[in-house]
């Protein structure tokens, strides 16, 4: 599904370079290399504040926190998501109420959010889906209107663009209350190991989240508030150093792969290719079709792939109200009709830095091949 192997190859001599740095400076903990990552990656975007931390799951922990979420909040989420937007928020003790995706971008629906609206209703988490962002500027103006806080998860969506028709414009992760990303190896700016951050134009947020991922404390051994232990390896952020100066070329590549993959398979029958959103870019963190229900699923597809040594896969193949640790949501099958249609239609294919057109030709016939069995 990716490279690793190929792209660390290419920027070999730099990373080398950058963990030598690290040893040499003994500094493993916060220091000169996290603090310049911050920095820089604040200049991408667009001059927002960057607080780094552990992982994607915590950052959006540490900005539910930093937003005030208490037990017994509602926090509205997507059912069409990778799971930790809504583990963080039980594992504050609020309540993740879930509503249904668009079916052409996968994206929170926005009028089921208006209508999932209620008096206990603290704030809406945007995942950024696969790449391209969600409906900001519709999202914003139901925040505004309700008075809520509009978190964007953008952990699959980096310098991601969005820009309506109102001129509403900015990079996912600025244009709502709070950002959060992460850094895991396979994302579009990936480390090696586990890494992420919290991003925000607002200075006072910026500043909590810091206070909150350093155990709750602003000078040491006073603790202001409840904190967590959540930091951004220094070797890791000298390594993010090193890729960022990349990022563009990376996001570049993914389009240019997704591009010729679109000729490819647009005229296979039973296939339809990803869906753009005219209101935003697509960094295409996952490439990912959709297979005509009528002729069959997506697990039978993926097998016959695999078959080829091709590998693809399913992001997600159940939708979170299907997800045992969440039956206490108490939501049942039919209540979020295309996040469950979704879960048996898309088929994630390979998609990375290193992707050449052999490669993508030998997996279009492959997938064209496979399709035939059922038609
Ligand atoms: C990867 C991912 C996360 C979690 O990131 P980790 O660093 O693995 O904790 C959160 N949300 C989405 C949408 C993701 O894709």
């Amino acid at each position: 599904m990716v490279d690793l192997e190929g792209q660390t190859a290419s920027i070999r001599p730099q990373i080398d370079e950058a963990i030598a740095r690290v040893l040499d400076s003994s500094r493993y903990i916060g220091g000169e290399e996290v603090m310049s990552f911050e920095n820089e990656l604040s200049t991408e975007l667009d001059g927002a504040f960057v607080t780094s931390c552990a992982n994607g799951t915590d950052a959006l922990q540490i900005a539910l926190m930093a937003l005030g979420v208490e037990t017994d909040d509602e926090i509205i989420v997507p059912a069409f998501t990778f799971i930790s937007p809504v583990e963080v928020i039980a594992l504050l003790g609020a309540k993740p109420v879930l509503v249904d995706v668009y079916p052409d971008t996968f994206n929170i629906d926005c009028e089921a959010v208006e209508s999932a609206i209620t008096d206990r209703t603290k704030a809406v988490i945007a995942v950024h889906l696969f790449g391209q962002c969600a409906d900001m500027g519709k999202l914003c103006s139901i925040a505004k209107k309700h008075d809520i806080k509009l978190i964007e998860d953008t952990a699959q969506a980096i310098s991601s663009i969005y820009c309506d028709e109102k001129n509403m414009s900015g990079k996912a992760g600025t244009i709502g209350d709070i950002g959060t990303t992460s850094f895991f190896p396979s994302k579009n700016l990936g480390c090696f190991g586990d890494g992420g951050a919290i991003i925000t134009t607002s200075e006072t947020l910026a500043q909590s989240c810091q206070t909150i991922c350093n155990h709750g404390s602003e000078i040491r051994y006073s603790h202001s508030e409840v904190g967590v232990n959540s930091r951004l390896d220094s070797i890791q952020a000298a390594i993010l150093r090193v890729k960022l100066k990349n990022l563009k070329d990376y996001n570049q590549a993914r389009r240019q792969a997704a591009a010729r993959y679109d000729s490819l398979l647009e005229s296979i029958p039973g296939i339809t290719v990803p869906h753009r959103n005219k209101r935003s870019s697509h960094v295409f963190h996952q490439y990912t079709i959709q297979i005509d229900p009528s002729i069959t699923d997506n697990k039978s597809i993926k097998e016959e792939l695999q078959l080829a040594d091709i590998p693809s896969a399913i992001y997600y193949p159940a939708p979170i109200h299907e997800q045992k640790a969440y039956n206490l949501l108490d939501y049942k099958e039919g209540d979020f009709p295309v996040s469950e249609k979704l879960s048996k239609t898309v088929l994630s294919l390979p998609m990375h830095t290193e992707l050449s057109a052999e490669q993508q030709e030998y997996i279009a016939d492959r997938l064209k091949e496979a399709i035939k069995k059922w038609i």
